[in-house]
């Protein structure tokens, strides 16, 4: 072995017995594999366009509010913390949460819809899916291969969901799709430290943004919970740093009981293998039922009150407008995108048809920033521009 990697469990992904690369390459001589892969990731330029991609506010909204970089971020150092807990692999987890969102598109989910309409004819848009493709096909850095060549376990990783149609076309890393299998535990907890992650930064981001109040999150189990044990210790406390106090233990209330539920049942399976964890009838992390519940009613308050909040939707509106537009322009002249992409486009309607032509389409909007589609927007519907 070379490079430096961390003792782990033996049902953690262990970079001796991993799966490697597609196309495979000298071992790295001051790093493991995964380090290498997060690096990759972070020196790509589809991370670096992250921090301007919105997650529920518009990216030029405030500049207080998460967007998807500082998400990615806090993701990485949520799930480090539980994979330390466990002697879980916690490069190859860092690399799947920093690289686990590089697919979305500008202005969050209501981008990523309207993506999906535009192209519901041609093989419809999944961000999960895109995030691979970004990984295994668009970055452009490396003279011997496309994309960043990553490990098969953080490639299993990213790809945290994927619709049956686009499995079968996957190969190996489609299949635990159609055959129900788990995903090694590091993509597992990946996908949980996304959801502690989104969940309580949206009450903060929420509250900061006015359009939550205390008083109405209080009906929340967890909310209450944490709001009571800062009032019990601070009952003056006001303002941010309440807000914050709160939002801080709702992140540890999370973490511990994931971190318990999860030593509960790998105990309790005692797998020996990846294979073991990869095959076994259930997942091997997760949320005691308590927390599951509990994280179920923030996230319908969430739904309620935040991202279905007239401000939100108004802005998820815009945005749809905007993206269905530029698809609708490029679709009819793809000369209007940059020349690499109209080249693209050109060259994939000759060997590969429509649905092909209009991919690099969807690739290169996808790949927008929130304020560089509105700019793009402006420039090809000037009259638009004044409302
Ligand atoms: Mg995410």
């Amino acid at each position: 072995m070379t490079g430096p990697s961390a003792t782990v469990a033996l049902f953690a992904v262990d970079e001796s017995t991993a799966r490697g690369r597609r196309i495979s390459e000298p071992p790295p001589t001051h790093r493991s594999e995964f380090q290498r892969d997060r690096d990759r990731v972070i020196h790509s330029s589809a991370f670096r366009r992250l921090v301007y991609k919105t997650q529920v506010f518009v990216n030029h909204e405030g500049d207080l509010y998460r967007t998807r970089l500082t998400h990615s971020l806090e993701v990485a150092q949520i799930a480090r913390t539980v994979a330390g807990a466990l002697s879980l692999n916690e490069y190859l987890v860092e690399a799947i949460c920093l690289a686990h969102d590089l697919g979305h598109t500008p202005f969050g989910h209501a981008g990523q819809d309207a993506l999906n309409a535009c192209m519901r004819d041609h093989g419809g848009f999944e961000h999960n899916l895109q995030s691979l493709r970004v990984v295994d096909e668009l970055e452009e850095k490396y003279a011997d291969f496309a994309g960043l060549n990553l490990m098969y376990e953080t490639r299993e990783g990213i790809l945290k969901h994927c619709s049956s149609r686009h499995a079968r076309g996957l190969g190996e890393l489609g299949r635990r799709f159609l055959e129900g299998r788990q995903p090694a535990l590091e993509a597992q907890l990946a996908n949980l430290a996304d959801e502690v992650a989104y969940n309580s930064h949206d009450v903060d981001d929420g509250l900061r943004a006015g359009l939550l109040g205390v008083d109405e999150l209080r009906e929340v189990t967890i909310f209450s919970r944490a709001y009571d044990e800062v009032r019990r210790r601070y009952p003056e406390l006001q303002g941010r740093r309440l807000i914050y106090e709160i939002v801080r233990r709702l992140i540890g209330y999370m973490v511990d009981d994931l971190v318990e539920e999860s030593s509960r049942r790998l105990l309790e399976a005692a797998p020996v293998s990846v294979e073991e964890v990869r095959s076994a009838d259930r997942p091997l992390m997760g949320f005691s039922r308590s927390m599951a519940d509990q994280h179920r009613q923030l996230k319908r308050f969430l739904m309620h009150h935040l991202y279905r909040h007239p401000r939100v939707v108004k802005m998820s509106n815009r945005a749809w407008g905007t993206l269905t537009e530029l698809f609708e322009a490029y679709q009819s002249d793809i000369r209007l995108m940059p020349s690499e992409f109209s080249l693209a486009a050109e060259n994939a309607a000759q060997k590969r048809g429509e649905s092909a032509r209009l991919r690099v389409v969807a690739d290169y909007i996808a790949g927008m920033t929130d304020r560089y589609a509105i700019l793009e927007h402006d420039r090809l519907f000037p009259a638009d521009g004044a409302d």
